[in-house]
């Protein structure tokens, strides 16, 4: 089968990789109809994530059900199903708890909780920017949907940034009628907007320097920021007399970087503790991994930053961060596109052939203009 396989730095071929296959009793197969670039996958794509080469990437998938393991009982062949990047097992502590983003049996690697497909440090997991993916622990994980094609393009949100938008929203302590300030238009900030509107935010703030992603949020009725413009706490500050927001959600991380382009992995939680409010609540889902000495590409950034922690306690906030749980929101996003109250599609500017992976990557990787979300589709 046809594979996207990551070669080094900011290579990517599309290339034959043995077919994915049916290994344990609770497996399934799946025939990728749609697999997505993901802001995550660029943390390995330029070198930062210390991934190993030959890796497939991609854990933002949805297909068909090929085949079922004969200890899978729920979903069957010929199932349309959502495939969460969270491989979790659904029955350690963590998975009990709806921590499906820890889960602590799917990750080999010592000290390590939580796994992904297609990922660094996530497990051995193959990705499915592929023709088929093998799918762990199927019953568990899967998401079944309607059959046919009919929102597709929204769908395909549903493994991974629009559970972690809205993840980011609910880590932050929001309530309806409050004002949030989201740092980062990237697909995820806007999903976290999107997110904030459904659950009834009186305003919604966005922050972020390209105006083809804050055009998106204006039309997502939101209120865009441009910090290339001037301080965006500021501006903020000025657009609500002074109070600021109740809740911050950082969708950026560690890739953070100020208007001319230096990189500051601390300049985003900094902004939001500035314009969220004494008691206010942080939601961090932009993704911050710790320094792993055994890891070049790790090794070249620290995992500890320096930021206002004093400010932080003195306005005693709370903050909630890490990997999102899929299991816990997808069901009910499903159905609130099912119902028409939910379209997360509207970021998708690509749809290309799995083939021109290599390419849409290096768009995807400049943000060159209008290259906001790409969908990967396989022939297979
Ligand atoms: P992206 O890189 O496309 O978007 C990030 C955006 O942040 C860009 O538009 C960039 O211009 C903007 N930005 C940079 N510096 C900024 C600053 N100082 N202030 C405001 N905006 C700034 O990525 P994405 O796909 O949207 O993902 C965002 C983050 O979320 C990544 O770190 C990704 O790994 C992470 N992520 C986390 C989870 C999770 O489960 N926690 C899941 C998916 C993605
Ligand atoms: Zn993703
Ligand atoms: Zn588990």
């Amino acid at each position: 089968m046809k594979a996207v396989v990551y070669q080094g730095d900011r290579t990517l071929s599309v290339m034959d990789v043995p077919d994915a296959s049916i290994e344990e009793p609770t497996d399934a197969l799946v025939r990728i109809t749609t697999t997505n670039i993901c802001g995550s996958d660029l943390h390995m794509y330029e070198g930062r994530a210390g991934v190993d080469e030959g890796t497939v990437f991609g854990h933002e998938n949805m297909g068909v059900v090929e085949e079922v393991g004969p200890g899978v009982t729920r979903v069957k062949k010929g199932d349309r199903v959502s495939v969460p990047f969270n491989v979790a097992c659904g029955s350690c502590r963590s998975c009990n708890e709806g921590w499906t983003s820890f889960c602590e049996r799917t990750n080999p690697q010592e000290g390590m909780q939580g796994a992904a497909y297609g990922y660094a440090n996530m497990g051995p997991y193959r990705g499915g920017q592929a023709d088929y993916l093998r799918v762990p622990y199927a019953d568990f994980n899967l998401l079944t949907l309607p059959p046919g094609d009919e929102h597709e393009t929204d769908f395909t949100m549903l493994s991974d940034i629009f559970p972690t938008g809205w993840h980011g929203v609910a880590l932050s302590g929001f309530r309806a009628g409050d004002r949030v300030a989201i740092m980062g238009a990237g697909p995820v900030g806007l999903m976290a907007a999107h997110s904030a509107r459904i659950m009834g935010a009186q305003e919604v703030f966005v922050v972020d320097q390209h105006p083809d992603r804050l055009r998106l949020a204006r039309e997502i009725d939101c209120t865009p920021v441009d910090f290339s413009a001037g301080d965006p706490v500021q501006q903020i500050m000025d657009a609500t007399g002074g109070k600021g927001v109740d809740r911050g959600v950082e969708a950026v991380g560690w890739q953070a970087h100020d208007s001319t382009g230096d990189e500051h992995p601390e300049l985003t939680i900094d902004n939001l503790v500035q314009v969220v409010k004494v008691h206010g609540g942080i939601g961090v889902v932009g993704v911050f991994v710790p320094k792993d000495p055994d890891s070049p590409g790790v090794g070249a950034k620290e995992g500890r930053i320096g930021w206002d922690y004093g400010t932080f306690f003195t306005k005693g906030q709370q903050m909630g961060t890490g990997q999102a749980p899929v299991k816990r929101y997808n069901r009910m996003q499903r159905d609130l596109i099912l119902d028409g109250r939910a379209a997360p599609s509207f970021i998708v500017s690509h749809e290309v052939p799995l083939a021109e992976a290599p390419d849409a990557y290096d768009h995807f990787d400049r943000r060159d203009d209008g290259w906001t979300k790409v969908l990967l589709k396989p022939s297979a």
